[in-house]
């Protein structure tokens, strides 16, 4: 059963939380932002450390009996500077979110300009949408993928960047399958005179494998997620040259927050030594294969792939060539109620809306993690094509639901 010390005081919780096990345990994670973090990484979570206050870093504390806690945030940073090979890194950020208010707050006043992908065309909020805080604060312009290739415009970014003249520009995206040319972001920024952040939230992981390019030495801000494809438990971190390294770590404390979160620091700490194993290497590179296969599957059952296909962990299937009549709300909920659970996602040109788009997103992080192959990831392929050709038919649903049944069993996850 589990959690029954949680039980012992709260009975509610603890049925959610035995709940989220076997929904994890009995459905396939497709949300491409997801992963399962290793016991190990849940066990340091959970530990003493949520109990501390350790507001500073490292030998400079503002409060004592922070041994422990320095241990393991040093061990979080060495670690992060073997991975990624950056100057200095900051692992207090609570979020991807807090990580790129860290970067803002250390270089940006209100009212400075943000040149940013735009949300439907694979952004993130955090990059100056409307209803967020760096939409609320700065000036923000935004550049598009170009929509015959649904890769990111580089030539169109670089004379935005002319005309805009923005103080940062931002790229590292939320629903973008190719493969970032950082170098080409990197010219448009300085054509602009403007600092470059690289947000590499969703492909932390395979950045840490070699899988994707490193951003790191060439922008100026690298920002990440922990919980995406590095499996290190939720968080945020930052990446910069020892320039920065003052005002960055000045802005995330106090500047954008109180107290870190030292379990989640410890949680990191113990993911990134995982990430330095051969393992997680050959891990990344199936991630990617996986992706790859789960593409190559949808294409040949008639679907259309934004940009044609993947080079990362995920795939954006635009819907209104080969299902104009579905949206990605109904597509969503038909594949969640056989046990597949993925996101709805706007697609470049969007022409429904936001809140019910054309497209869905699937990623292959989580899966192999469980250990899915190429056989695996394509039994999946086809599962979801046989779904959403058959909305509403409740054989083929009996079917894939079954099949997902037998996958979850073949491919068990926290034993
Ligand atoms: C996921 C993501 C983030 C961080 O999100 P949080 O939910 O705040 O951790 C930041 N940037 C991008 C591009 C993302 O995809």
């Amino acid at each position: 059963m589990g959690y029954d010390q949680v039980r012992e005081v709260d009975e509610a919780v603890a049925d959610a939380l035995v709940g989220e096990r076997e929904r994890q345990n009995d459905t396939l994670a497709m949300i491409a932002s997801e992963n399962h973090a290793s016991e190990a990484v849940m066990q340091a979570q959970s530990s003493e450390l949520t109990n501390k206050y350790a507001e500073g870093y490292p030998g400079k504390r503002y409060y004592g009996g922070c041994e422990y806690a320095d241990e393991v945030e040093n061990l979080a940073i060495e670690r992060a500077t073997e991975l990624f090979g950056a100057d200095h890194v900051n692992v207090q950020p609570h979020s991807g979110s807090s990580a790129n208010m860290g970067v803002y707050f250390a270089t940006l006043e209100p009212g400075d300009k943000i040149l940013s992908l735009n949300l439907e065309h694979g952004g993130h909020l955090s990059h100056g949408h409307s209803a967020n805080f760096a939409g609320k604060l700065y000036d923000v312009e935004q550049y598009e993928v170009d929509p015959e290739t649904g890769r990111i415009d580089y030539d169109a970014l670089r004379e935005t960047a002319e005309s805009f003249d923005p103080d940062m520009v931002v790229s590292g995206y939320s629903a973008y399958p190719r493969e970032v040319e950082w170098e080409r972001i990197q010219a448009a920024a300085d054509a602009a005179d403007a600092l470059h952040t690289a947000d590499i939230a969703h492909i932390t992981g395979l950045v840490a494998a070699g899988e994707h390019p490193s951003p790191v030495g060439i922008a100026d801000f690298v920002t990440g997620s922990t919980h995406k494809t590095i499996r290190a438990g939720r968080g945020g971190i930052i990446m910069c040259d020892e320039e920065y390294a003052s005002d960055v770590d000045s802005a995330v404390f106090p500047g954008a927050q109180g107290g870190p979160l030292m379990h989640n620091i410890a949680g990191k700490a113990v993911g990134f030594k995982e990430a330095l194993q051969p393992e997680f290497d050959e891990y990344a590179e199936q991630v990617v294969r996986n992706a790859k296969v789960l593409g190559e599957t949808l294409q040949d059952r008639g679907f259309s792939l934004v940009s044609g296909g993947t080079d990362t962990h995920l795939v954006l299937v635009d819907l209104r060539d080969s299902h104009p009549d579905v949206s990605g709300g109904d597509a969503e909920d038909a594949l969640e109620s056989v046990g597949i659970v993925l996101n709805a996602n706007t697609v470049p040109d969007e022409t429904r809306s936001a809140f019910n788009p054309s497209g869905i997103r699937a990623g292959t992080p989580a899966l192999t993690t469980r250990g899915f192959d190429e056989d695996a990831m394509r039994t999946v392929g086809e599962c979801i094509a046989d779904v959403i050709d058959h909305l509403g038919d409740d054989d083929v649903y009996a079917d894939a639901a079954e099949t997902v049944q037998r996958l979850c069993e073949e491919y068990p996850l926290y034993e």
